[in-house]
């Protein structure tokens, strides 16, 4: 779920003239265009891009929304920060295909939980986490990027399970992309392998490596690092810092509050967090004129977003696996954007932080921890506390959690207050973690129909070695030239 260094500046960098404008968090990369930020995605002085003013949309605009499908919705709150990259046109028919794999009408649907708390389930995808809502937008948004272009881009993720399995979904079949996705052999549930093992493109390439997740990890920031590879074979990544996800992400804080009232009532969102990418998107949508009161950050035993928020205290430890792996994480690479915002968009002060970093960790100020508290509350749930609330959750409301989303209910309920509303954010269907899921109920939850076939289907993986040439040789013989 944590890819890193798997983009690169582009030389054509910072052209002059666009409407939208993105600048780097550590102020010293040029600014560049949408479709610039979402084929480069990492900038060049190492931070992460951020649009250069966020668009504003009036309560008329958003109560407008109301009714509307979930593709429109997306079209009108995502069209401003597209810039001239596409038409109006072309980017309907983006969202029509990201969308059209979905196993529910409604896309997000959203359902009840208690009195004043929702559900909003983001696992109608085709892999079944709320990854896909980013991935199947980014795979449109590069098939006609570089479709009209006559481009054509690698993309090699390393991935401990659901990422993977979402990059290898969307990108299946586009004609522009080859898609290579490094996981640990042995070390990715059943679900996760099958879903990246099975797909019958000639463009997609799962390996299967011998060692860990950080050894995929390792090998995938090497290829980045060798240039002469790089720019042979156009190597792209699609990693969560990438800021087309966060804003594929945008779209679901508008139709959930939107349909319970926004803008004339405020909603709460409690949201599981790992990589941040997630709940700043919320935020985007608050800057953006949603009303949201409180935006609440739900982690688990790897609590160092929870520690963070509430001491100002962001040391990194060891990850301690837990049964909720996507969001196992030491470093969380978004929670930088936030940094951003809290400091003033002071470039500098966040670049500092992050050479900290590199030495163990940091100490957010009192401003910028004073101005993450006007917006973000967190809570730590542990693993009996996890299993504890998918037994309580499924006889209270016969709803079925997966781990994740039961971090979030446990921490939402915690902070329902009043008459605003607790939506929580369902990352992933309770059939894509069966074992926890099963001994917290003794219901070992189905995949859903669409996808039953999934345990029949033949697999189609390639075993590798931990060694850098021979991965190089091996990508540089399989891409479509
Ligand atoms: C990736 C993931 C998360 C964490 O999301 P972030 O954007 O990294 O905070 C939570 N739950 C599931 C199921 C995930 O796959």
């Amino acid at each position: 779920h944590l890819w890193q260094h798997d983009l690169y500046p582009r030389r054509d960098a910072g052209r002059i003239g666009s409407p939208m404008k993105y600048i780097s968090t550590r102020g010293q990369a040029p600014s560049l265009n949408f479709e610039e930020v979402l084929l480069t995605g990492l900038a060049a002085d190492g931070g992460l891009y951020v649009p250069e003013t966020i668009p504003q949309m009036s309560a008329a605009d958003i109560k407008a929304l109301r009714g509307l499908s979930y593709e429109e919705t997306a079209f009108r709150v995502m069209r401003p920060f597209i810039g001239d990259t596409f038409t109006d046109d072309e980017f309907r028919e983006i969202i029509a295909k990201a969308y059209a794999s979905f196993g529910h009408d409604a896309r997000a649907p959203l359902v009840q939980l208690g009195p004043n708390h929702f559900l909003l389930e983001l696992f109608h995808g085709p892999t079944l986490a709320f990854k896909d809502f980013a991935m199947q937008l980014i795979g449109q948004l590069f098939q006609a990027a570089l479709g009209r272009s006559g481009e054509r881009v690698t993309i090699v993720g390393a991935t401990s399970g659901d990422t993977g399995s979402a990059a290898i979904e969307a990108f299946k079949g586009l004609d522009a992309v080859d898609v290579f996705i490094l996981y640990p052999h042995g070390r990715v549930s059943e679900v996760q392998r099958r879903q990246m093992t099975t797909p019958a493109e000639s463009n997609v390439h799962a390996l299967a490596m011998d060692g860990h997740f950080d050894d995929c990890q390792a090998r995938l920031k090497d290829m980045f690092n060798d240039f002469d590879f790089r720019d042979g074979v156009r190597l792209a990544g699609v990693n969560s810092i990438n800021w087309a996800r966060v804003l594929a992400q945008v779209v679901y804080y508008f139709s959930s509050a939107v349909s319970l009232g926004a803008p004339d009532r405020a909603v709460s969102f409690s949201v599981p967090t790992g990589n941040f990418g997630d709940i700043f998107a919320g935020y985007i949508a608050k800057q953006m004129g949603l009303p949201i009161d409180r935006l609440v950050v739900a982690t688990n035993q790897n609590d160092i977003l929870h520690r963070c928020l509430t001491t100002g205290d962001y040391t990194t430890s060891e990850v301690h696996p837990s049964i909720s792996p996507s969001m196992d994480i030491q470093v969380s690479s978004n929670f930088e954007r936030a940094l951003f915002y809290a400091y003033g968009q002071d470039g500098n002060a966040v670049g500092q932080l992050m050479d900290e970093l590199k030495q163990g960790g940091f100490r957010v100020s009192q401003g910028a921890l004073q101005a993450l508290s006007e917006h973000f509350d967190s809570g730590r749930v542990s693993e009996a506390e996890t299993s504890a609330t998918i037994t309580e959750m499924q006889a209270r409301t016969g709803e079925i959690l997966c781990p994740h989303s039961a971090i979030g209910a446990r921490v939402g309920d915690q902070h329902q207050t009043g008459a605003t509303p607790m939506i929580t954010l369902a990352t992933a269907h309770p059939a894509k973690f069966p074992d926890a899921v099963e001994a917290a109920t003794g219901y070992r939850p189905g995949l859903p129909n669409r996808m039953a076939d999934l345990y029949e289907r033949s697999e189609r993986v390639t075993r590798v070695n931990n060694d850098l040439s021979a991965l190089k040789a091996l990508v540089r013989d399989r891409i479509t030239r």
